[in-house]
Order: structure tokens, then C-alpha cells, then sequence
């Protein structure tokens, strides 16, 4: 998958290019940026002598040393003063400058941490937030693999309003498969934020059979019993009226992958490469169920990663990397990993 979120420690990582954190003098300091010198060795102090320091916003690129990797990219991220003060923008720069000085230097992996999130302050959602969308622009039209590395989970700051109405949707659907028969009796319900849906009361049912929601006729022409996953995918792409590089793109599936499934007959994708692609079509779960029958899936209320899943599919919300970020949240593996 070309975006991966993961939680490590940066200097470990054995990719073409790991992202330091640096202030202008280049010339080491703390928090990431000390763990990436330490690791490397003196020798990198040496070379980043050799480089007159580095503006906010700006990248500049050194060898790794002792380091797994094979280059280190050092950025300056800005220092939060409120938001108002362009820190965006040069938080944006510093994603921007480190890529194309990535893909200048023919890297195939790189891994950022979350620059300017520690000592300078940035607020870790926004700039998880700043992370994610300048990484996801540049992956639209450039090939890479590209790991975005939080430190702590606090890092992943889904709204409280988010994580509560995703904890109540798991407690009132999940079925422990030990307490099935007791939590059978019991009516089950959605959307507990929105309204008192009951699972088969009318509400309920309105809420399904609302066209946008479940979207009968588009199941009527997928269902051909002789189309395999990848037949199906297609036809749902030239429904959706989109590109097959814009859907593996906004699916976050790479490349190869997507090759995988289109030209290799018995290739049988993961239920994760399935999911992300009706998220990327933003199907309703009824189509995302038949997507998943084509591989033999289904969607089980045994299991939270599913009934996160459900969850987003019923509320019409397709952005991969908020899904992401709540089922990490919720320790549960992300898609596409
Ligand atoms: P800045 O000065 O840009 O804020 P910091 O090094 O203080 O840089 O922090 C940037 C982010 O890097 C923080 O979120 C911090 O938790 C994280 N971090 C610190 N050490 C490591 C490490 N070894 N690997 C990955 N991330 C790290």
C-alpha cells in the first residue's frame, strides 16, 4: 500500500529514506532528531556540517551511516505559534521538499515521523492531518511507499465525538460469538448518536431502503453469478464513472497490486484490498458485501474490525485514512496493511 500509518521508532526502519525532524542548524538536537544522530553515528554530524543549515519549509539530503536505511532526509518544520502564522504552509513545504528530494534521489520507500509535533508543538491531529493529505497529493501522481511513523498513539486523535459514536456502534452490534444466544434477545442499535434506530423497526428499514444508501439496481446489474472479483470491480469502476488509477490511488493499493488482481487469474485479493476498494467507490454496505462475496468475504458482527467497517459504510464516510485512523484507534489492523 503506498501510505502506510505505523507505530515504531524511525530509526529501525530499513526503507530507501528516513525523514528527520532537524531544526536550522542541521546541527542535531533532540526528540527524533537526536535518536536519528545517535543511531547514525558521528559521521552524520560531520556531513551535516558540510551543509550551512536549512530553512523552515526546506529540505536537504545526507547519507544514513550506521543507520538501516540509506539516506536521511532532513526537513524544519515550523514552530507552532496558534496557526495563524503560516505554519501550515511551511509544515505543507516540508512534506513537499522531502518527497520531491525522495524521488530525486530515486527512493522507492521513505518514512516520515509526525515533523513538528514534539518540541515545536504542532498540534498531532492537525498535523497528522497536514501528514496524510500532502503525502496522499503527491501519491496521486508519483509511485512510492511512503510510512508515516507515530511515536505514541496520542498521535491519533480522532474526535471524541468520532471515537464515542464508533465505541457505541461496536457495543451495541458486536456479538461476542460466547454471549450470542444472550445478546440475541436484545434489540440491537444504530446510529445511537443520530436517533433510537432499533435493528427492524421502521426507522431502520427507511434508513436502508433510502436509494443513496442501498442502491438496488446497481446490485441488479453486478449480479452475474460467473463475475470474479476483478470483472466486478471493473464494471463498479466504469459505473462509479471513474479512472482504474483514480480507484487503486484513492484506495490506497499499490501499483502492483492492482496488476496483481487485474492480470493474474487465480490472485485472490484481501478482504483489506476489497474493503479498500469499496471505500475508494464509496459503496454502500450492501454493495461492498457483494464486492466481498466475489472473494468468498463477508461482513461478520463477530468481529470489530467489520463492524468498524459496517459503521463507516452506513454513514457514508469513505475517507480511507479517517477510517484508518479509528481503527487503529481501536486496535485493529488498517486497511491495506
Ligand atoms: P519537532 O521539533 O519537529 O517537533 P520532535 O523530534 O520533537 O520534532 O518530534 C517530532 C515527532 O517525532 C513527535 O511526534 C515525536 O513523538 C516523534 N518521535 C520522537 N522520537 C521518535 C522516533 N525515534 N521515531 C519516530 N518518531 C519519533
Amino acid at each position: 500500500m503506498p501510505l502506510h500509518i505505523i507505530r515504531q521508532d524511525i530509526t529501525k526502519l530499513e526503507c530507501d529514506a528516513i525523514v528527520n525532524a532537524a531544526n536550522n542548524t542541521l546541527l542535531g538536537g533532540g526528540g527524533v532528531d537526536g535518536a536519528i544522530h545517535k543511531a547514525a553515528g558521528g559521521k552524520l554530524l560531520e556531513e551535516c556540517k558540510t551543509l550551512d543549515g536549512c530553512d523552515t519549509g526546506d529540505a536537504k539530503i545526507t547519507k544514513a551511516y550506521n543507520l538501516p536505511c540509506k539516506h536521511v532526509i532532513h526537513t524544519v518544520g515550523p514552530i507552532w505559534r496558534g496557526g495563524e502564522n503560516g505554519e501550515k504552509k511551511l509544515l505543507e513545504s516540508c512534506y513537499k521538499k522531502s518527497l520531491a528530494l525522495a524521488k530525486e534521489n530515486g527512493c522507492e520507500s521513505v518514512a516520515f515521523p509526525l515533523i513538528s509535533s514534539g518540541v515545536y508543538g504542532y498540534p498531532k491531529d492537525k498535523a497528522l492531518s497536514v501528514a496524510v493529505e500532502t503525502i496522499s497529493e503527491f501519491l496521486f501522481d508519483n509511485e512510492m511507499t511512503v510510512y508515516i511513523v507515530v511515536f505514541d498513539k496520542a498521535s491519533y486523535q480522532i474526535s471524541e465525538e468520532l471515537f464515542d459514536d464508533v465505541q457505541e456502534y461496536i457495543d451495541d452490534n458486536y456479538v461476542d460469538e460466547k454471549e450470542e444466544r444472550r445478546l440475541y434477545n436484545r434489540p440491537r442499535r444504530i446510529f445511537s448518536s443520530e436517533c433510537d434506530f432499533e435493528v427492524g423497526s421502521v426507522c431502520f428499514e427507511e434508513k436502508l431502503a433510502s436509494p443513496k444508501k442501498l442502491d438496488v439496481s446497481l446490485i441488479d446489474m453486478l449480479a452475474n453469478i460467473d463475475d470474479n472479483f476483478a470483472v466486478t470491480l471493473l464494471k463498479l469502476i466504469d459505473l462509479k464513472g471513474i479512472t482504474d488509477v483514480e480507484c487503486y490511488k484513492k484506495a490506497n493499493v499499490s501499483k502492483q497490486t492492482w496488476y496483481k488482481i487485474m492480470n493474474e487469474k487465480d490472485y485472490k485479493p484481501s478482504k483489506n484490498t476489497v474493503i479498500s476498494f469499496a471505500i475508494a467507490l464509496e459503496l454502500s454496505l450492501e454493495e461492498t458485501k457483494h464486492l466481498l462475496s466475489t472473494v468468498g468475504f463477508t461482513l461478520s458482527k463477530s468481529n470489530k474490525f467489520d463492524i468498524i467497517i459496517e459503521y463507516f459504510l452506513l454513514n457514508e464516510e469513505y475517507n480511507i485514512f479517517t477510517i484508518n485512523e479509528t481503527l487503529f484507534k481501536f486496535d485493529q489492523v488498517c486497511l491495506g496493511v
